[in-house]
């Protein structure tokens, strides 16, 4: 046994490590806080790993423990928020921040960020304008709505419509569609926290127009439907169509809201996925009000759309909570730019990051590959083994779960070393990559790599290669 007390008090102190090389070095382009920051990040580091007994024993040199202050110093200064190579081949994944924006719209946020704008002023008039209009005539113009309201995300466009039309009443949802969305967000929570009561109708898997008729009583006031977005039931099933349940409402003098989750303003069964209704079919359909994500398959900046009955979007902008969700300028910005794309669909297909990597031909997903793969063999100095393979891709953000996108990958299997510890260095690269794991082997999906961004993943798996085997 060492003596702990002893070790402890050879700590050196932060004003002596402040004066050793290569913190001393460093104080030319770091400010002074974060220097003394770092070297007491790093004696407490020490101090704990003493305290826990941590074999071996660490170096308590001086200079040692400088080297490992420049190192919580580097890390200090590296932001959490950062960007990363997307290698899954998920185009819209909820944890890399679902979909890239368009060039227009990245542009729009910056002219709009930088200085002052008219994002409450109307110009015409010289006085307060409404922040809702930047892109009220737009989502109607691309959806035949009578309405529409943008807020902070699909979540937060679900609750308000929920808390604004059947707050302190009741709803009817189909048993089908009490849905789970990741992050948390349910159907019967989400009523619950709009103050709505849940009112069941049908079967999990079976749910028929006279189900909600029967259901009605004189508290329902509203009927919900739900895009089960990240799941199918299948076998003996029956659902209503939107069609019957526009029908029933009004009959009844009840709005019907449909939560269609992603959201198409587009059919994108041309390039080989499932044929979904957009938003302009559901609406026809004479369903009252739908709600959609900004950052799913419309590939916008997150946000929440509303779109329908223009006397219900009325209601909707004065409730309470429509402040409390309301979009900044930014969103706001990159969000008028993306609908702006929609207004020539071959153009939205051309600029929107989303859209383009979803219709990527699989002849052009192999020649990627094929170009990528002397540039990794060269960065890795034959480190690795690397194979191009058919792969498939998929959407991803819980839209169209069960669509399979063919596609290539390049295969990496490490010389050295395990798998693990590949894609564990690769996440430590700058910028890092992230891949998916299949049969053993590390798969590259060219899909979801931006134009431009190969050099960074040539020199990325340069970094995560040249380091020894064990670290
Ligand atoms: C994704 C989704 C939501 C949540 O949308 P966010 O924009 O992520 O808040 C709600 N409902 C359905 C059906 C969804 O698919």
């Amino acid at each position: 046994m060492t003596d702990r007390q002893a070790l402890l008090r050879q700590l050196p102190a932060v004003d002596r490590l402040l004066k050793m090389p290569p913190l001393s070095e460093l104080a030319g382009c770091h400010a002074p806080v974060q220097l003394r920051v770092a070297a007491q990040q790093a004696v407490d580091e020490l101090r704990q790993r003493l305290l826990a007994g941590d074999e071996p024993l660490p170096d308590l040199a001086p200079e040692a423990v400088a080297r490992l202050a420049a190192k919580h110093l580097n890390a200090l200064e590296t932001s959490s928020l950062r960007r990363v190579l997307n290698l899954t081949g998920t185009v819209l994944h909820t944890n890399l921040g679902r979909a890239p924006l368009a060039e227009s719209a990245l542009q729009a946020v910056v002219a709009v960020s930088r200085g002052y704008s008219t994002l409450e002023y109307d110009l015409g008039e010289g006085q307060r304008g409404e922040r809702h209009v930047h892109v009220e005539e737009l989502l109607c113009r691309l959806t035949g709505a009578e309405g529409a309201l943008a807020v902070n995300n699909n979540a937060g466009a679900v609750l308000l419509a929920l808390a604004a039309l059947a707050g302190g009443k009741s709803a009817l949802v189909s048993r089908g569609e009490l849905i789970e969305i990741g992050g948390s967000f349910r159907i019967p929570e989400i009523m619950a926290a709009g103050g709505v009561k849940l009112i069941e109708v049908g079967a999990t898997n079976k749910t028929h127009l006279d189900d909600y008729r029967r259901a009605i009583g004189p508290e329902t006031a509203l009927i919900l439907k739900v895009h089960t977005s990240n799941y199918r039931i299948l076998g003996f099933t029956s659902a209503v169509t939107g069609e019957e349940l526009a029908v029933l409402g009004r009959e009844r003098g009840i709005p019907v809201l449909e939560d269609l989750g992603s959201g198409l303003l587009l059919d994108l069964a041309d390039y080989g996925l499932p044929r979904e209704p957009t938003v302009r079919e559901t609406l026809a359909t004479g369903i009252d009000v739908v709600t959609f994500s900004g950052d799913k398959l419309l590939g916008g900046p997150q946000a929440g759309l509303i779109v329908g009955r223009k006397d219900i979007i009325a209601r909707l902008k004065q409730h309470p909570l429509a402040r409390a969700l309301r979009l900044d300028k930014m969103t706001l910005a990159a969000l008028e730019a993306t609908l702006r794309l929609y207004l020539d669909p071959q153009q939205a297909l051309r600029e929107i990051p989303t859209l383009r990597m979803l219709a990527i031909p699989a002849h052009e997903l192999e020649r990627r590959c094929l170009a990528l793969l002397p540039q990794l063999q060269a960065a890795s100095g034959d480190q690795a083994i690397f194979e191009v393979t058919a792969a498939m891709a998929t959407v991803g953000g819980g839209a169209m779960p069960l669509a399979e996108l063919p596609g290539f990958a390049i295969a990496v299997t490490p010389r050295q070393g395990s798998l693990q510890q590949l894609t564990a260095r690769l996440r430590k690269s700058d910028p890092p990559v992230i891949g998916r794991i299949q049969n053993d082997r590390l798969l590259l999906d060219p899909r979801t790599l931006l134009p431009g961004e190969e050099p960074l993943l040539a020199t990325a798996f340069a970094q995560a290669l040249a380091k020894p085997a064990d670290g």
